[in-house]
């Protein structure tokens, strides 16, 4: 559509886009120059920008979405709601939305987690968590008498649970974590217990050994200082989908079970089906003391997070309200009944369409159809977790040496991608998949030829194909 100055109507917003709209962990002045696609429109699990471009959605809209896009049974739950009302306050009134959900996260969590505390994001819910975690070790009954403080959460290397100044004090992504140095608080931290590139002196094995010893050496010498310790179970995800050593989860809901710390499972990222089971935890038996939801909890549809508890922590918030042991935290929209309503429809779908069974087919599509990279120059490791991707490109598969920074060749792939209609991104040079669990098995063909295909272009410039 021309308008009077003769611009189009993508043009119009993409010149609106750049003067006004400042994008989140993007790199603002490489983008005013890209012509990034401009999303008007969903459908299954394909976007369509504001020139009638088609994409594939290979990345779940930033590992949130779960069933599609304009889904009908989602849809609809939100239309009924709005019907109702759009939102009212969790701040001492209910809402029927609210209760149900919380009843049916409490059904499908591990068991022990009884109590829900809702939330607009990843970010608030691990906010959430940790204040819990403090505020409990400070009215713990038995508080007074003992000897430390417990006011020091564990957190592993290169970890991330969000963007506000708590969670980016239990991350460990320098990239994103540096700048804000001096307004962070103090944490004990562990090494990630992956082998990737290991320091000098160690093999895979010794490092991976190295890491147990490490893990078992901090909590045993810090058990009285710990508040609680921190966790992405199974996968940690912006890390670039670094996959933990099969029983480390459960190493670590022991060994802190023993000395009493309080467990926090951020499963924001791998929550919602993605490693295969409804919830990581599962996979290693593990009941966490606090659990951290948020991305896949509404299908993708609507900002909405959940922090559950155990009764135990809960307890030590009751009181005489004069006593001061009320928990003082909570956002305007809390546990927003169209969020709310969006998720309870995402949970019923998950049984009715058996998503579990299609995440553990896709994943055996993907590991099949990503393993000729085994043998790519460019490819130092492919890396996953049922429907989470990693592929991390190197410049030299010898000692996994990277590309230099300035090529921003993982982004070099996305823009590739996306002349193929295929939207990914990636994190670093890392080329992250991450389709929805509820993607149909020729969609995820499509997806791993597409990524192919751009990682080949990209990294074999003398292959002559653009
Ligand atoms: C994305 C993410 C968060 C933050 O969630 P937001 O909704 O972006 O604030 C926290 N923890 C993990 C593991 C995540 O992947």
């Amino acid at each position: 559509m021309r308008t009077k100055n003769g611009m189009n109507d993508t043009e119009r917003l993409r010149e609106w886009d750049n003067a006004h709209v400042w994008h989140p962990f993007t790199p603002m002045q490489a983008y005013c120059e890209e012509r990034a696609p401009i999303f008007a429109t969903g459908d299954g699990f394909f976007l369509t920008d504001t020139d009638g471009n088609r994409f594939l959605d290979g990345i779940s809209s930033l590992w949130c979405n779960v069933h599609g896009h304009c889904v009908p049974e989602i849809d609809r739950a939100v239309r009924d709601q709005l019907d109702k009302v759009a939102h009212t306050t969790l701040l001492g009134s209910a809402s029927p939305p609210s209760i149900e959900l919380a009843r049916q996260l409490v059904e499908r969590t591990p068991d022990g987690l009884n109590k829900v505390f809702y939330s607009d994001s990843g970010s608030t819910a691990v906010e959430v968590a940790l204040k819990i975690a403090f505020q409990y070790q400070r009215q713990k009954e038995n508080a007074k008498s003992e000897t430390g403080r417990r006011d020091t959460f564990v957190c592993l290397g290169g970890a991330y649970h969000g963007d506000t100044i708590g969670s980016v004090s239990v991350g460990g992504i320098d990239l994103f974590h540096a700048v804000y140095g001096k307004l962070l608080f103090d944490t004990i931290r562990v090494p990630c217990p992956v082998a990737f590139r290991v320091p000098d002196g160690h093999d895979t094995d010794s490092y991976l050994r190295f890491c147990d010893i490490e893990l078992e050496r901090t909590i045993d010498e810090n058990a009285e200082r710990i508040a609680a310790f921190v966790i992405e179970p199974l996968v940690q995800g912006a890390a670039g989908i670094l996959v933990h050593p099969p029983g480390y989860l459960k190493r670590v809901r022991e060994l802190t079970a023993a000395r009493g710390i309080p467990l926090i499972a951020d499963e924001v990222a791998v929550g919602f089906g993605r490693t295969g089971t409804l919830f990581a935890c599962e996979q290693e038996e593990v009941q966490p003391d606090i659990l951290c939801l948020a991305k896949g909890i509404t299908g993708g549809y609507l900002p909405l997070a959940a922090t559950l508890t155990t009764d135990e922590i809960y307890n030590a918030f009751l009181s005489d309200p004069v006593e001061g042991r009320t928990f003082f935290h909570g956002h305007t929209y809390t546990g927003n009944p169209l969020g709310c309503a969006a998720a309870l429809a995402s949970l019923e779908l998950f049984e009715k369409n058996d998503v579990l069974t299609n995440v553990a087919a896709n994943a055996e599509l993907l590991a099949a159809r990503l393993s000729s990279l085994a043998d790519h120059p460019h490819v130092g490791e492919v890396r996953q977790k049922g429907v989470m991707v990693g592929i991390e490109l190197v410049a030299d598969r010898d000692g996994n040496r990277p590309f230099e920074p300035a090529l921003r060749i993982g982004h070099q792939v996305t823009l590739a991608a996306r002349k193929r209609g295929l939207l990914i991104r990636p994190i670093g040079d890392v080329v992250i998949l991450m389709p929805a669990p509820a993607m149909p098995g020729e969609l995820v063909e499509e997806l791993c030829a597409k990524t192919l295909d751009a990682i080949d272009v990209v990294t074999l410039p003398a292959s002559g194909r653009a």
